[in-house]
């Protein structure tokens, strides 16, 4: 593939990082104790951390990056309802009334998403702009439209069948065989809405430490003893906030996350008349395979940044970033000479029953999982993982005590996935 598929100036890090640059944290020493230390300083992590400050309780966030350094700056900003199996697989596996819980659970993050930036004033590009879910084929379509005719009662939401004959009022593309439109879901400048999060767990009174890996964690009495590259803290209390970075230092729950790379491209900007073409209503895009591809314009509507998975091993971002350019120009074959201005990657965290967890193991508190939709799930999840830690009742969550699955020989090096991967691959090529 040719060298300048990248422009001149092209970047392998995240596109929104340009923008809001990885925050400079006050390098203080780190407290002797700390009523609650979180380990990862994602939306899952500054969520609990926001709730325990808020609440008084002295509160450490520590990452082994820089703060937000993980999938929550690095993501596509999509938001839905993030549960992935359908409400009759729920059914099957913990009957009707579980389900219905689990999948209400969803629909309550993604509103509640909308209240908090609303409420908190968060200057983050966030708007309801809506989701084309495109089929890649025939079949698929059919699927779609007989879902969204079909929606389990008391369970429906906003969905509009979109026939390939009029897709283009939707995107400016005819690799598709129609789609349709969840109205409610949203986008967010993921970096942007991380940034106001920090700012306000700082303001709530939390100390957040990053370039500070957890080393160990051990029992000490009624509390912990965590130790990291910047010294010992005693904590009452733990949370474990690392998702799809999950390590040697929690093997419990390594056992139970796969990491799985995620991959975007940024385009150089684009002519406007050319952005309305392809994006006339501004909609966040994902599609039917199995190996997804997911899109968007750029806050600012002058680039598009596409994802998906492009490699059957984790690759480097110069090699993911033709990759992706292809799969792009097969949606949209306007771009061909178009170049690529960002190419990265993130690890998110797969999960065998494909569902989020949230916690406790060894007294430790955790909530990860969130299978590469965790922009609403992994804030919401925050929010009731730390009103878990204090105890409180509205931290209730519809995943409370749900078995977190793992597989005999699985330790956390996800020696299946390109088996797994070409097998997705497979299916997607013959239309499943
Ligand atoms: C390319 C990409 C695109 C995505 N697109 C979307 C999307 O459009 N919509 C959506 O909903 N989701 C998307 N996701 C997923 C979403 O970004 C994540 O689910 C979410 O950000 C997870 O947040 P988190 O706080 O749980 O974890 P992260 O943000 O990953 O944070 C975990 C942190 O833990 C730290 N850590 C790990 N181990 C230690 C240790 N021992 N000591 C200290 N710190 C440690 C890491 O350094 C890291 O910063 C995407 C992810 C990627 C990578």
């Amino acid at each position: 593939m040719p060298a300048s598929l990248f422009t001149p100036d092209h970047k392998l890090s995240p596109y929104w990082w340009d923008r809001v640059p990885r925050p400079a944290l006050d390098a203080a020493a780190l407290p002797a104790r700390a009523d609650v230390v979180v380990v990862g300083s994602g939306y899952t992590g500054l969520h609990a951390a926001l709730q325990t400050a808020r609440a008084g309780r002295h509160t450490l966030v520590l990452d082994a990056e820089d703060a937000g350094w993980g999938c929550s700056t690095r993501n596509g900003g999509q938001i839905s309802t993030s549960v992935k199996p359908a409400f009759s697989v729920l059914a099957r596996r913990y009957g009707p009334d579980r389900a219905r819980e689990i999948v209400q659970e969803g629909q309550r993050s993604l509103a509640w998403f909308g209240q908090f930036v609303a409420e908190e004033r968060i200057d983050c590009d966030f708007g309801v702009v809506g989701r084309f879910h495109a089929a890649h084929n025939a079949a698929q379509f059919t699927q779609l439209a007989r879902a969204a005719a079909h929606q389990p009662a008391g369970l429906e939401v906003d969905v509009q069948v979109v026939p390939r004959t009029e897709q283009r009022t939707e995107l400016g593309s005819d690799a598709y065989w129609g789609g349709v439109l969840y109205r409610q879901h949203a986008s967010v400048d993921p970096a942007r809405y991380h940034q106001g999060l920090l700012e306000r767990v700082l303001t709530a009174g939390a100390q957040v430490a990053g370039r500070c890996p957890v080393t160990q964690i051990e029992r000490d009495g009624e509390g912990f003893r965590v130790r990291s590259a910047r010294g010992t803290v005693q904590a009452r209390q733990v949370v474990i906030a690392t998702n799809g970075y999950t390590g040697t230092l929690t093997p419990w729950l390594r056992r139970r996350v796969i990491p799985i790379g995620s991959y975007i491209i940024a385009t150089e900007p684009l002519p406007a008349a050319l952005m309305q073409q392809l994006m006339p209503n501004n909609r966040i895009v994902s599609d039917t395979r199995k190996v997804v591809f997911y899109y968007r314009a750029s806050p600012d509507r002058r680039s598009i940044l596409f994802g998906g998975r492009v490699s059957i091993s984790e690759t480097d971002p110069s090699v993911s970033g033709p990759l992706l350019h292809a799969d792009l120009v097969g949606v949209f074959p306007e771009l061909a000479h178009t170049r690529i201005s960002h190419s990265w990657c993130g690890f998110v965290a797969y999960t065998f029953d494909e569902l989020m967890h949230i916690g406790q193991h060894e007294g430790m508190h955790y909530a990860m999982g969130y299978c590469g939709s965790g922009v609403g799930m992994g804030s919401y999840l925050g929010l009731r993982l730390g009103q878990q830690v204090l105890g409180r009742a509205e931290g209730r969550t519809a995943f409370d005590n749900l078995a977190f699955p793992t597989r005999p020989l699985y330790t956390g090096k996800p020696w299946f996935l390109a088996a797994s991967i070409r097998y997705f691959r497979w299916c997607d090529r013959q239309g499943f």
